[in-house]
């Protein structure tokens, strides 16, 4: 057995191996090791191997499920070996590999997170240029893509894989920036164009990738074969629900770089947690097909206006009735993955009964017909009524209304379908009318009125007689097993009958399990409809839940014009409005005659949620969807830059101050006169002056070179001078009231730039020490009377050097109370008058 194992082992060195033994799945040598420390099983020793004992760890097979999550989700992929001969005490049991499970490749919809497609990608890399290709398994979709090295990351950010398979070398530069991710390494000789473009051609049963209009994309063709063939072995199927590959063509999207979708949480929030982002706010969608299209638009916002408006005419008029929409939808199953299930012939028997009972629901959607004007839902309508009545027709037919969970358990296949089965199956029915038949027959001939025929799964069938009837069992009885107060018997007549139940039973479950694959085989020659229908549904899905949100919040639809403007009134930001009670609109309008905002205004003053409201929705509108605003009216976008917050990327090896210029370097470089540019703070990684050069600099860059739509929110006061040079430079600043020493913040944006920047009020609700608020103003106070004077302060000359003693910054009543507190003598004191003095200290406070 050992043999088996290592032979098989010696395929697959960098995957764990599950090895079927009995009822358990077996790990051995150092997958044993890596098993029990990932999984917190049990290491245990046996027999050797080379003289040194044999190092193994195991879990049950029934719940083996829980493991493989486990597995996945820390990125480690496993071979699943079952056994697959039959047990025959000579040698061990032949065993194949039957699944491999790697994280981009996963189908099970137990390994699977519902509102996530689950993909992988191919990346190959050839001087400046990348091929990349990129197959959900789950969901069916083949795409591909090129780009120059420069933006990979933005791709691979874009496509999200859960996998990643290259070259060597390539992951070794992946992994720097990608280091959670699972990869695959593939050897370089694969990535051979003749090859490749023949496992495509094959697949596809076509001469040529002509049709596709991919032929010239030489590069992702290299991707799309190596994808190809690996999802093929990990799945051990043709994968026949893999029908057409698309080139994804970058220009159709708004571009946004790895790190603005990061700042904008579109999916995930910056500290990687899954709510509250755009997405959790924006889903309302009834079935999992829906959200996880959601997702897909929501990361990928579209360019062309006319797509758009589109979506747009769809939103408005499912605003009459998305209830009813995802009143039917919220009992749709995930056609989409069945689908899939149904190509990798993995689908369950609830899978094909969900599907049955799925279609049954669809001409309940027909209602939508009335909307056929507008052309997105005669694409969806058109869909529903291709999806024919054969299918639902055939399940209805073929299917129990409630099968069994697994085919090998029976009771799948329905009656009346298949009348050799219904046969079979009669022999067990009618069995009992034999049974009823015996025990009535043998009570009458013994004469033991409480005789019983019975059955159990260990013991078969027997006759029951109850101890003290025992002296009136006939000869010809045979005991089979001894009870406290009965014994069990059989008969030859009763002998005979089980075999043929027995035999019966087997050949009926033979049969249920051949009439399933021919279903498969039907379901297959129908598979493009399906994906079809599922594709519709989650369109339909999307739009109805994006008019949901739009009119449950308020949204409006936004205008989109051909010249330079982004004109929001009363703009909100659709996370954090959720997130407070009272949040404050606001409104912008830029365009070529004022492109460039210099926002000023304290810390928590609400400039970064104001410059990301604005991102966020100008990036909604370009989804279709309506966007939180009274109104909007936004101009040609290219693409969304942000650079917000500074954080080190120290595995990167990069100091804030580091990540910070690379990030502003990117946007300098790239930013156009379409591009909205929105910059938090930048400079202020490095010493004042230098920062407040950069920034004064980075600024004119963008005003002069790049004239994109600029956000520019700083703390450097002298850069609100800019606007007194250039037309195209407003100031704004986030209002703020000081009442009694304490800040009040307006969260309103107002023309011109802000007075002061409340530095120490805000550290003060922070609650840093009066002391230290205390001195900190004396500084200021004397910085702000000299500085126009001097170029480098000595800190040090000032009054109250932090050796002094702290001023008090209480107030006198204050003080007048610690004083009292300080001269009462609590022994002095009876009940009653400490009960008096702590109500007039209190009121003192007051
Ligand atoms: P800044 O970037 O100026 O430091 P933030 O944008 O981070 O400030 O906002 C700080 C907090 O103020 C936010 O977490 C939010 O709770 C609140 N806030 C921001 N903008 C608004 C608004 N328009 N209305 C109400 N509250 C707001």
């Amino acid at each position: 057995m050992m043999q088996q194992y290592l032979r098989i082992k010696a395929d697959y060195p960098d995957m764990l191996l599950f090895y079927r033994m009995g009822d358990f799945y077996e790990l051995f040598f150092e997958d044993a090791e890596l098993g029990s420390r990932l999984l917190g099983i049990t290491l245990t020793q046996r027999g050797s191997s080379a003289g040194t004992p044999i190092k193994m760890a195991g879990v049950p097979f029934h719940s083996a499920d829980q493991y493989l999550t486990k597995m996945v989700k820390l990125g480690q992929s496993v071979v699943i070996v079952d056994q697959v001969g039959e047990v025959t005490g000579k040698g061990p049991v032949e065993r194949k590999v039957t699944r491999i499970i790697t994280p981009g490749t996963l189908t099970d919809e137990t390994l699977l997170n519902d509102k996530e497609d689950n993909q992988i990608l191919a990346i190959y890399q050839k001087n400046n240029q990348c091929g990349l290709a990129w197959i959900s398994l789950s969901g069916g979709s083949f795409l591909i893509s090129e780009c120059v090295a420069s933006d990979l990351q933005n791709q691979i950010e874009r496509i999200r894989p859960a996998e990643i398979i290259a070259s060597e070398n390539l992951i070794k530069q992946l992994k720097i920036i990608r280091p959670n991710l699972a990869y695959k390494i593939i050897p370089e000789w694969h990535f051979e164009y003749d090859l490749n473009l023949r496992r495509l051609c094959e697949h596809f049963l076509v001469n040529d990738l002509d049709g596709f209009g991919i032929s010239h994309y030489h590069q992702a063709i290299i991707s799309a074969g190596i994808i190809l063939d690996y999802a093929k072995q990990t799945q051990n199927n043709q994968l026949p629900h893999i029908n057409s590959v698309i080139y994804d063509n970058q220009n159709d999207y708004l571009i946004l770089d790895a790190i603005s979708r990061k700042n904008l949480e579109i999916s995930e929030t910056i500290r990687g947690e899954k709510a509250p982002t755009l997405f959790s706010v924006m889903d309302q969608c009834a079935s999992t097909m829906g959200s996880r299209l959601l997702d897909k638009w929501l990361n990928n916002p579209l360019r062309d206006h006319k797509e758009i408006r589109a979506r747009q005419e769809a939103v408005k008029v499912l605003q009459e009735n998305y209830n009813q929409i995802h009143g039917v939808l919220k009992q749709v199953s995930d056609i989409e993955r069945i689908s899939s299930r149904i190509g990798l012939r993995t689908a369950r028997p609830r899978d094909l009964s969900g599907l049955r009972d799925s279609l049954q629901l669809i001409p309940q959607l027909g209602f939508i017909r009335e909307y056929c004007s507008i052309s997105l839902i005669a694409e969806i309508y058109a869909k529903f009524s291709e999806v024919s009545q054969e299918i639902y027709s055939y399940l209805l037919a073929a299917i129990k209304p409630e099968p069994k969970l697994l085919i090998r358990e029976g009771d799948v296949i329905n009656e009346g379908y298949n009348p050799e089965l219904d046969r079979l199956r009669s022999i067990n029915t009618d069995g009992s009318q034999f049974i009823l038949e015996l025990e009535a027959k043998e009570r009458e001939r013994t004469g033991i009125a409480n005789l019983k025929v019975e059955y159990n799964r260990v013991h078969g069938y027997f006759i029951e007689i109850s101890r003290s009837n025992l002296d009136k069992a006939p000869v010809e009885y045979r005991r089979t097993q001894t009870l406290k107060n009965a014994e069990r018997f059989t008969t030859p007549e009763l002998k005979s009958f089980e075999n043929e139940v027995l035999a019966a039973n087997d050949k009926a479950l033979a049969l249920e399990k051949k009439i399933y694959e021919e279903i498969l085989d039907f379901l297959n020659q129908h598979l493009s409809q399906l994906q079809q229908l599922a594709d519709a549904i989650a369109t339909l899905d999307v739009l109805a839940s994006f008019a949901k949100v739009s009119l449950l919040g308020n949204y409006c639809c936004p205008e989109l014009i051909n010249h330079h403007q982004i004109r929001i009134d009363d703009g909100r930001h659709p996370v954090v409005e959720k997130q407070i009670d009272q949040f404050i609109a606001n409104s912008i309008n830029v365009d070529d005659t004022s492109k460039f905002l210099m926002i000023t205004g304290p810390n928590m003053g609400g400039k970064s949620t104001y410059m990301r409201q604005v991102a966020i929705i100008c990036l909604l509108a370009h989804c279709g969807c309506y966007v939180p605003a009274t109104k909007a009216v936004i101009g040609v976008i290219d693409r969304i830059f942000t650079r917000i917050g500074a954080s080190d990327d120290l595995s990167g090896g990069k100091s804030t101050f580091m990540v910070e210029m690379s990030e502003t370097a990117n946007i300098l470089n790239n930013a156009t006169s379409q591009s909205l540019v929105i910059m938090d703070e930048v400079g202020r990684g490095t010493s004042t002056f230098d920062g407040l050069a950069l920034a004064y600099a980075i600024a004119r860059y963008l005003i002069e070179k790049c004239a994109a739509y600029s956000l520019f929110a700083t703390h450097y006061f002298e850069l609100t001078d800019l606007a007194n040079h250039y037309a195209k430079v407003a100031n704004v600043h986030l209002s703020a009231v000081e009442h009694k020493d304490q800040i009040v913040f307006m969260h309103h944006v107002e023309s011109g730039p802000a007075a002061k920047s409340y530095g120490i009020q805000v550290a003060s609700l922070a609650g840093v020490p009066k002391p230290v608020l205390a001195t900190a103003k004396k500084y200021l106070q004397h910085l702000e009377d000299g500085s126009e004077k001097q170029a480098k302060l000595d800190l040090f000359s000032i009054d109250a050097a932090l050796t002094d003693e702290y001023p008090s910054s209480l107030s006198p009543n204050e003080e007048a109370v610690l004083s009292k507190l300080r001269q009462v003598d609590p022994n002095d004191l009876t009940a009653k008058q400490a009960l008096d003095l702590l109500y007039e200290l209190q009121q003192k406070l007051r």
